[in-house]
């Protein structure tokens, strides 16, 4: 079949790789830059690429598309694809006609990336041989080139379960379903949500679907439509204090480093799918205490002068601030901010008043927060770089406190991505850690 690839980061490049092992015609055409290691693989492999620019007229001859998640429908080039009847689709969809592997697939608003780990982390620890990917890491396409797995743990963003057609996982996981990225919706939570459910609309009654109980728009989005897997819901009854049940397995979050409710969730989710392939209580105890989170995400940096320093720069939207703060026992200096994505920050307002002793505000534009959250926090300061929000900070926190960087915004306007914020902050932190070392 002759196959064009949109996109040439790690899906688009898994495709083209995978496609070309399959004995498929593959071009591939990225309208950016492609990286140089990218590059070397495609020519590696005989694959003819484009980069900053699109062909349609060659694009328009392949018999299928695989589109990059990061494309989105209404791109010209999708649309002309559409109108002249050819099949777009993901990456996922592409890969998952190749493979007959045991499947688990993670999606949600929140969560995804620390329960696609968590869930690997368990499967691993027991010694099955599972691989990683999906939305992080590896893409799919790669993982079943490689071939070699009895089991793929994939996260799933709602961008790729749009271009799905088939795929069926053996085991689903829906974390949650909080507004984000609507604008790829039109703007429609029910688009959203419908995109989320995708995940399950091919599953069979011999596959398993977990759930959140708690989760209003799931509830509503089940109540209209059938599911036909069995049902494994998950819900914050399951959590006592800082202790998770499931089946007849207690287990104490308190001796892992998952911490906050929204962990434990997560940790839920996981746990149910470790059960279900048959672990052993002691098996998932072992790996959720040797579990260790990705950075970014309620990231433990350090202690100063008896003030704790979290980074959470992953928290992009109002939801997993909520999180952030209901786990925080100790007051807060909140450093918040960036390119907003047009917050609502009303769920937050309770927390912050009972929480916060000050904000820092951290972005080209603060002018939100600062009206929003004005009347609720007497002390709010605004920066534009991470190491004078992380100073500012220093300065308002009193021993006990902790300084959470937690910004419910993108971090477009100042940083190269959320990761560079977090290391950023990461730095500036142990640089004042050394600063006062060396003073004292
Ligand atoms: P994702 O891959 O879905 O973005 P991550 O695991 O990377 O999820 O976490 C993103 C942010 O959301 C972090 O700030 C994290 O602390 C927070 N978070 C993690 N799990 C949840 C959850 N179940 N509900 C709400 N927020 C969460």
């Amino acid at each position: 079949m002759k196959i064009a690839i949109l996109g040439a980061g790690e899906s688009g490049t898994g495709a083209a790789l995978l496609a070309k092992a399959k004995g498929h015609e593959v071009f591939v055409s990225d309208l950016g830059a492609i990286q140089d290691h990218f590059k070397r693989e495609l020519e590696s492999e005989g694959i003819e690429y484009e980069e900053g620019k699109h062909t349609w007229e060659r694009i328009l001859t392949a018999e299928e598309v695989i589109k990059s998640p990061g494309i989105p429908d209404k791109a010209p080039l999708v649309k002309a694809l559409r109108e002249n009847g050819i099949p777009v689709i993901s990456e996922i969809e592409f890969a998952a006609r190749y493979s007959n592997t045991f499947t688990i697939g993670i999606t949600g608003s929140n969560g995804k990336t620390t329960t696609t780990n968590l869930t690997w982390h368990l499967l691993h620890q027991a010694g099955l041989k599972a691989g990683l990917g999906g939305n992080v890491g590896y893409s799919f396409a790669r993982l079943v080139l490689e071939g070699n797995y009895d089991y793929f743990v994939l996260e799933l963003s709602s961008f790729q379960l749009d271009g799905v057609l088939k795929f069926r996982p053996d085991i689903a996981m829906l974390l949650n379903i909080t507004p984000d990225h609507l604008d790829r919706y039109e703007y429609k939570m029910e688009n959203y949500v419908a995109s989320k459910f995708r995940i399950a609309m091919n599953q069979t009654e011999s596959d398993l679907f977990i759930f959140n109980a708690d989760d209003a728009n799931m509830s509503e989005y089940m109540s209209r439509h059938a599911i036909a897997a069995r049902r494994a819901p998950i819900g914050e009854s399951l959590i006592e204090d800082t202790r998770i049940q499931v089946g007849n397995s207690v287990f104490d979050m308190n001796e892992t480093p998952l911490q906050g409710r929204h962990n434990y969730m997560n940790a839920l989710f996981a746990v149910q799918t470790a059960q279900a392939l048959g672990l052993s209580e002691d098996a998932i105890r072992a790996g959720l205490k040797s579990f260790i989170n990705v950075p970014h995400r309620m990231e433990r940096i350090t202690e100063i002068n008896g003030v704790q320093y979290i980074n959470d720069s992953k928290a992009t939207n109002v939801d997993a601030v909520f999180y952030a703060l209901d786990a925080m026992t100790a007051p807060v200096v909140w450093i918040v901010g960036g390119q907003d994505k047009g917050n609502d920050y009303e769920p937050l307002r309770q927390l912050v008043r009972q929480k916060v002793r000050a904000i820092v505000c951290l972005g080209v534009d603060n002018a939100k927060i600062v009206e929003f959250f004005g009347a609720d926090v007497a002390d709010i300061t605004e920066t534009n770089s991470a190491e004078t929000a992380a100073y500012a900070a220093m300065q308002l926190a009193q021993p006990g406190d902790a300084v959470l960087l937690s910004p419910a915004c993108a971090s477009f306007d100042l940083f190269r991505n959320y990761e560079d914020r977090g290391d950023q902050f990461r730095e500036a932190v142990l640089k004042i850690k050394s600063e006062k070392t060396t003073k004292s």
